[in-house]
Formats: C-alpha cells, structure tokens, sequence
C-alpha cells in the first residue's frame, strides 16, 4: 500500500454529484480521491441543457433546491466565476386538471415562503411573445429559477474542490471495489489501488455496474433524453433572459439558449441503454441523435405545438444523451445495509444538475457526520434493498423506464399539511 493512494474518501465519478460532494468533503477537512473513467464532466453532467428550477411536488425537496441555489451562489464566489442566469420560470397548464396542480403547488410553494405566484396568460404572453398562449388556462412564475451550464458548474465544483486539496484523476476507470468482512476498503484500477474506509459511487449511468463490482444491487436504469437548440431567428427573438418554461401536458421544457431556445422532451417511451453493453471508450459527448427517430419527430411535433415558428425546417441541432432513472425518480444518497463504507450518490432522474449543490452537502454530511440535517427519508438508498421486484435487472429497467415515461405526463397533487409541511 502506497501512502499516496489513500484518503478518507474515494469517490468513482466527476460528474456533478462526485464533484460537489468531493468539494463538500474537503472543505470539512476530508482527504478526498475523486477517480474518473475518462474526462470530467463526461458523463450526463456534459450533456444536460442546465435548467434550475427549483420547485418539486414535496415541500422538503423544494426546500433542498432554494438551499441548492444559494450554495451556487456562494460557489460563484469562491470560484470567482458567474454561472448562474436568472430568468426566473414558468409552468404552463392547458387543462382544468393541470390548472389545479398549478394552484397546489402554488400553495406548496407559499406555505414554506418559496417565491412564486400565479401568473396571467396576459403576462405569460408579454413575457414570452414567441409562445403559444391560447389554449392556456392558468401558469405560476418562480422569479428566482434560471439556468447555468453544467460544464462550468463541474469545473467550479472542482476548482475549489481542489483549493481544498480534493485529488482528481481523470482516464482512470475503477475495475474493483475491494470489501473485506462486510466492510469496503478501496477500489482498484488497471494500474493501481487505492484505500478508504469510504468509497462512494457517483458513476452516474454507470452507477449501477459499479454497484456489481462490489456484488450489490443498485436499482437504477440508463435512459435516453432529447433537446434541440435553434439558431437565433430574427423573427422570433429570444431574449437571453426570458423564462424558462415547462409544459408538462406536452412534457416539454424550454430556456432561452445563444439567441435561440432550448427545447426538451421527457419522451412516453424513452430510449433504453446497457452501459455494460457500450465500449470502454463510450464518449457520451459523441453521441448524435437520428434525425428520423421517432423520439426526435415527437420532440418537434411537441416543441411546434407551443411554438409554432419551430419545425422541421428550422436550422437546429439535437442534442442526446443518457440519464440515470430510478423506479419513483428520486436519487439514492447513502449506504446500503450489506456493505458498510460503500456510499452511493445516483439516479438523479433528469435533476441532477439543480440537486448537486444540496446533494454534495447532503453526502458530506451522511458521510462525516452519519446523519443529515435534511429530511432524507424519500433518498435513502436502500429504500428498496432486497426487495422482491427490484433485483433483476430487466424488472428494474422495466420499473425505471416506465417511471421516465409518465414522468411529466403525471399530474403531481402536492399536498400541505399543518404547519406548512408538504404531507408525504
Ligand atoms: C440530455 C440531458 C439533459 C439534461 N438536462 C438537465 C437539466 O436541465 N437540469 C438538470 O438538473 N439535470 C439535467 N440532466 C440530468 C443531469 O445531467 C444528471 O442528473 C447529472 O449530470 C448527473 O450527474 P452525476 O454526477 O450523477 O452523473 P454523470 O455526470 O454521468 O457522472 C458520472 C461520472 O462517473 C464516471 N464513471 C462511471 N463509472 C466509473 C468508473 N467505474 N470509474 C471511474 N469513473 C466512472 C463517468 O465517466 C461519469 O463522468 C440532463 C441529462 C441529459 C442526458
């Protein structure tokens, strides 16, 4: 054992959830090892179109987002660098079922002083002169969401992750996970070892192939996701602070994106991948989307609905990339009870950009101290552990995909309880 190769934590993975929480570590002091497969940011994290928005259907997840927020802002100082764009959002709903999930997440929002408010289709049109707002009955407005892009939030994360000593070796697959007695000691790759009493799995979609080096199971599936930018178009401006928007009937959203807008997709029957299946080498920054898919032909048809100037014909690119689904859409942060010291921090389902920032803290905390100061009940990781149903591999992907694709078309029915806590 060399001493260069040990640290109080190893963490596979320098995507967002592995960086934030490397930073988190090490500004408590921990001696953090990030190793990652191929280059930082590689994975989902270089893919996503960056949104933040910050209300969820449950008052204490909404509550870690605001957290979140005011963790990237205090990142942008320590950094010295400006990522965050507020343009404040906007959930549109086109029928009476949508209008009254608006109302009770309005509702939700106001009960724990969330800034947010109904909004009429009069200044949702204003606001967005080049959206579709007829058939709108009702929207809400959250004027402190925006949007960052997650190259730049991984490399702040780093950044002063590495003030904070945090080591990070990049085109370093983890091939091992070295448990002795019950208990992890290290992981291994082609050239080396390395040790700690703690290793945490940040591998985002690989998440769960490094959940089998340590022979466990992590219900997590890799699932496909679509957005297409547009050019700027002289007809149709889009200013570089309009709202974003989500449409959930049409299970679109959209931000203002270099002049043109950003327009993504939770498809009903999305792509499925086996990360086991791709090469070593697998670039997720490569992948390119079939212009005559299916999944591309209803992005376009959905986008052409809100907005009308958009079609086929229009200049864009299509963007496609791989996200870590779970079976309710909610990460798993912890220990499973078989293996102590082996930490896993995945399944972000679509989030894991505006989750990171709580996220990291979140770990750190689970980590160093055995408890957090949030709520995290709904993330536990082994809330599924050993449970029939969700240990082979096919049941699992079926559970996950199945969630991805109802994951905007549900209506979600916010609920608040006394003393203004969302009820579970
Ligand atoms: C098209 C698209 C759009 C998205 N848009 C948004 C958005 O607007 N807002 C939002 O919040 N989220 C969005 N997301 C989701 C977001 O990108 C992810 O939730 C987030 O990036 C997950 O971060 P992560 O660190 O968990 O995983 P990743 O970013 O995938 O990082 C995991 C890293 O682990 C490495 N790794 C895996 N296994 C190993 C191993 N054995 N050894 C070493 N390294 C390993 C991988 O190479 C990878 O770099 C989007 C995702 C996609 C695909």
């Amino acid at each position: 054992m060399t001493q260069m190769n040990t640290a109080d934590v190893i963490i596979i993975g320098a995507g967002v959830a592995g960086l934030s929480t490397a930073m988190q570590l090490a500004g408590r002091g921990a001696k953090v090892i990030v190793l990652e497969r191929d280059r930082v940011g590689n994975g989902s994290t270089g893919r996503a179109a960056g949104l933040l928005g910050q209300l969820r259907g449950k008052a204490e997840q909404t509550r870690m987002l605001v957290d979140g927020l005011a963790i990237v802002k205090e990142l942008e100082k320590l950094a010295d660098v400006e990522i965050f764009v507020q343009t404040g959002s906007l959930r549109i709903a086109e029928t009476p079922e949508r209008a009254e999930e608006i109302s009770a997440l309005v509702e939700m929002g106001k009960s724990i002083g969330f800034d947010i408010d109904h909004m009429s289709i009069d200044d949702v049109a204003r606001h967005l002169p080049y959206m579709r707002t007829d058939d709108l009955v009702d929207a809400c407005y959250c004027p402190t969401d925006g949007h960052l892009q997650p190259a730049e939030l991984a490399a702040a994360y780093l950044k002063v992750g590495k003030q904070r000593g945090v080591r990070c070796e990049t085109n370093t697959p983890v091939t091992g996970i070295i448990v002795e007695a019950g208990q992890v000691r290290g992981v291994r790759t082609a050239a080396a070892e390395y040790f700690a009493p703690v290793v945490m799995n940040a591998g985002g979609p690989w998440s769960y192939l490094n959940a089998e080096l340590a022979e466990t199971v992590l219900p997590t599936a890799a699932i496909g996701h679509y957005y297409l930018t547009t050019r700027p178009d002289p007809a149709n401006p889009v200013d570089r602070l309009s709202p974003a928007v989500r449409d959930r009937e049409l299970r679109i959203y959209t931000r203002p994106e270099s002049g043109g807008l950003i327009v993504g997709i939770y498809d009903a029957e999305p792509d499925r991948y086996d990360m086991g299946k791709l090469p070593a080498d697998f670039d997720m920054s490569r992948m390119k989307a079939a212009r005559d898919s299916l999944q591309v032909a209803q992005l376009i048809e959905a986008t052409h609905h809100r907005f009308p100037w958009i079609n086929e014909r229009t200049p864009m690119t299509i963007t496609t990339g791989i996200m870590t689904f779970t079976p309710d859409a909610r990460p798993f942060c912890g220990e499973m009870p078989n293996i102590q010291g082996l930490f896993h921090c995945s399944g972000f389902s679509g989030h894991g950009i505006v989750q990171s920032p709580v996220i990291g803290l979140i770990m750190s905390q689970l980590i160093l101290d055995g408890h957090s100061t949030y709520d995290v009940s709904s993330i536990e990781a082994d809330r599924y552990f050993d449970m029939p149903g969700y240990i082979d591999r096919r049941d699992i992907e079926d559970r996950c995909a199945a969630m991805a694709g109802n994951y905007y078309g549900k209506v979600e029915r916010p609920t608040v309880a006394a003393g203004g806590q969302a009820a579970k």
